[in-house]
């Protein structure tokens, strides 16, 4: 542990249990010192979110339904009744009906492209009107994204497309925010088991494919999305803005199929 957060408190959105890359990042920016807060959807996750933040002795557990603006203005609302100031914000969600994530891209429905793009794409923005106003001395928020952004992924689809949104939201919210010291980033995590993951066609062939062909030849943990939140949430990202930081042990600069990579 270090003390890189000591002083700094922020909220923690789309922890639902301990699979979560929230969960790593949470995890990392607690034992740096960071006093958190968390938001979950739905009551059901209440009782698993509970216990998590009292893991890292945190009490402050507020609803937030992402698609519903009244519930965006509830949790800030019942975040300022305990602090006054927030310093970061951490935005690990997204959505889009699991049978549009196998099969084609071509067939994706006007109902699940809008809402895909509500919840993932959205919301991110939706947040940080309301964070904004809560950064007194500045700040810095991160949001979650994914390769299938940039390239064609199996089955990813829709969520490819809210993705590449997602990222260019990240500039446009940068450069709008960066007069008064918000910083704001991406990280572009590699395939990692989560429930949101289990939802997406083929995952396990998609996560052999890239520990197989990535550089390091292994797949990323949460801890190692913890370690790079981290830096962009701290004073160690203080120069850096608008970007989307790859955090897949390298596989977004390879080209080819690994020579030592197994027949699949
Ligand atoms: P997860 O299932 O643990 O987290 C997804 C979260 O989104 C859940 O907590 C869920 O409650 C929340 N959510 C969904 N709809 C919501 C709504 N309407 N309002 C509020 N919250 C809502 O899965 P995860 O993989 O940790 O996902 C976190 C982020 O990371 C997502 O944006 C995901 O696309 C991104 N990501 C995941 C991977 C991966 O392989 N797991 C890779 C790159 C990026």
């Amino acid at each position: 542990s270090n003390n890189l957060m000591a002083g700094k408190r922020g909220l923690i959105m789309g922890l639902a249990n301990d699979k979560s890359i929230a969960w790593g990042i949470a995890k990392a920016l607690g034992d740096a010192g960071a006093e958190l807060a968390f938001s979950y959807q739905g009551e059901a996750l209440k009782k698993r979110v509970d216990p998590l933040a009292a893991e890292l002795g945190s009490d402050i557990v507020l609803p937030c339904d992402v698609s519903d603006e009244a519930s965006i203005d509830a949790l800030f609302d019942g975040l300022k009744e305990r602090w006054d100031n927030i310093d970061f914000i951490v935005h690990a969600i997204g959505f889009s009906d699991k049978n549009e994530l196998r099969g084609r891209y071509v067939d994706t429905s006007r109902a699940n492209f809008q809402m895909s793009m509500d919840i993932s794409v959205y919301s991110f923005t939706a947040v940080m009107q309301r964070a904004e106003k809560m950064m007194n001395d500045g700040g810095s928020a991160i949001t979650l994204t994914y390769y299938g952004a940039e390239r064609v992924m199996p089955h990813y689809n829709v969520m490819g497309v809210a993705k590449a949104a997602l990222e260019a939201s990240v500039r446009y919210l940068a450069e709008d925010l960066g007069k008064d010291g918000i910083r704001v980033n991406a990280i572009s995590a590699g395939p990692i088991k989560t429930l949101a993951a289990s939802g997406i066609g083929d995952f396990r062939y998609i996560m052999k494919w890239n520990e197989y062909n990535s550089p390091m030849r292994r797949n990323v943990t949460i801890q190692d999305v913890g370690g790079s939140a981290l830096y962009l949430l701290s004073e160690l990202g203080a120069g850096t803005t608008g970007e989307v930081l790859h955090v897949d042990a390298g596989y977004h600069v390879v080209g080819m199929k690994a020579v030592d990579a197994p027949d699949m």
